[in-house]
């Protein structure tokens, strides 16, 4: 089956029970066994749901995974993943990343004895020079946040291969639509469902998805043992959430590419950050690896925070809010939003200034878009 027919028929659909088309919301906490010791297959929701496992089996198939498992939310996804590593192990991480795994890394599992570096993931040899003896797992984000910049994942985890190195990506920026880290050797990947798989800004949650059965068996001992997986209700709304996937990352590229062009004809306009443009340093490397470019693009105002204060102010249709991969389009800046749990020093040395203004582009008429982005500039 191709990706289109994966996100509506994947998993146990339709169901058993009574053949419901649209996958039933098992909200029940524990299932009656059918004999001593003989359960029907499930026992407690906080181990396994029907509704969870619906949604983990299309998420595996998706992105070509052995399985995957559905967390509470992305952060929730992350620290189970985090876990498999033990005090003393040390971690290679982009310095672009999103700010809360940023904040768990370095405001949490750092007090547990984990050991954290974090680098431009550019070049082999910046790479090569970041691990250590001790260096046990690489995360990876690309197209990362806020600035798209793109990583060679081959590189990446051809250096890991080398080492011997677990490899994490983030993939809640392209999703398996336009990019399956599995396909180029990676381990495990990660998704923040609350952006794009879920695609509605109605619901939190996060995925795991591992590459073997090993991984996959040791992810799903930790989801039970800390209990991060997600509700029978969020599993179904992502569940819903995934069936237009296809036709929203569609819509979302086609609307932020046209976004990104124009932006780089604006006179109040520094720099655009979008990988499907030319200008983009990860151009050829994006488009190697990706099959689209996503929806976030992100661009420099010239003239200080009042410009960007005031542009951010006159916006009507884009609203003013952290997040991102929902259909209604929103703006943020990272400086003082999504980013602000990070230190100001890191900030500025991963190039994340306070000029820069993060798009998400929803996917309503792109006339009434760029018409907002126009008044809101010019006012
Ligand atoms: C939002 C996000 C997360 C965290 O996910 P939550 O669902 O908010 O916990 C992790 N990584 C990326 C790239 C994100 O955008």
């Amino acid at each position: 089956m191709k990706f289109e027919t994966i996100a509506i028929h994947a998993g146990e659909r339709p169901d058993k029970a009574y053949g419901a088309i649209s996958v039933p919301i098992y909200q029940t906490s524990t299932f009656a066994f059918e004999d001593v010791g003989k359960t029907r297959g499930y026992d407690y929701t906080r181990t396994a749901n029907p509704t969870r496992k619906v949604l983990e089996d299309t998420i595996a198939r998706l992105e070509g995974g052995k399985a995957a498992f559905a967390f509470a939310t992305g952060m929730a996804a992350e620290t189970t993943v985090i876990h498999l590593l033990k005090a003393g192990d040390h971690v290679v991480a982009g310095d672009d990343i999103y700010g809360g795994t940023y904040r768990l890394f370095q405001d949490v599992m750092r007090n547990f004895g984990l050991e954290f570096t974090f680098v431009r993931m550019d070049s082999q040899k910046t790479l090569e020079a970041a691990i250590r003896p001790n260096t046990r797992l690489i995360w990876v984000e690309t197209p990362s946040n806020p600035l798209l910049s793109i990583t060679d994942l081959e590189m990446v985890t051809s250096v890991a291969k080398r080492h011997d190195i677990l490899t994490v990506m983030d993939n809640t920026f392209a999703t398996p639509y336009f990019l399956k880290p599995i396909e180029y050797g990676i381990d495990i990947v990660v998704h923040s469902t609350t952006k794009y798989l879920n695609g509605h800004c109605d619901v939190v949650g996060g995925a795991v998805v591992t590459a073997t059965e090993e991984l996959a068996e040791r992810i799903h001992f930790l989801l039970n043992a800390m209990g991060t997986g997600a509700s029978p209700f969020d599993s179904w709304l992502v569940l819903r959430g995934i069936t237009t996937l296809p036709l929203r990352m569609k819509k979302h590229e086609e609307n932020a590419t046209t976004i990104a062009r124009w932006l780089e004809k604006q006179k109040a306009v520094s720099r655009v950050y979008y990988p499907g443009l030319e200008s983009h340093p990860g151009y050829d490397v994006a488009r190697k690896q990706m099959k689209g470019f996503g929806g976030v693009v992100s661009f420099e105002l010239k003239g200080g925070i009042e410009k960007v204060n005031s542009f951010l102010k006159k916006l009507k249709v884009f609203s003013l809010a952290e997040s991102l991969g929902g259909v209604a389009s929103l703006a943020e800046h990272p400086a003082t939003m999504s980013h602000a749990s990070m230190p100001p020093e890191h900030r500025a040395k991963a190039g994340i200034g306070d000029n820069l203004i993060r798009l998400s582009v929803g996917i309503e008429n792109i006339d009434d878009l760029l018409a907002d982005l126009e008044q809101a500039l010019n006012a």
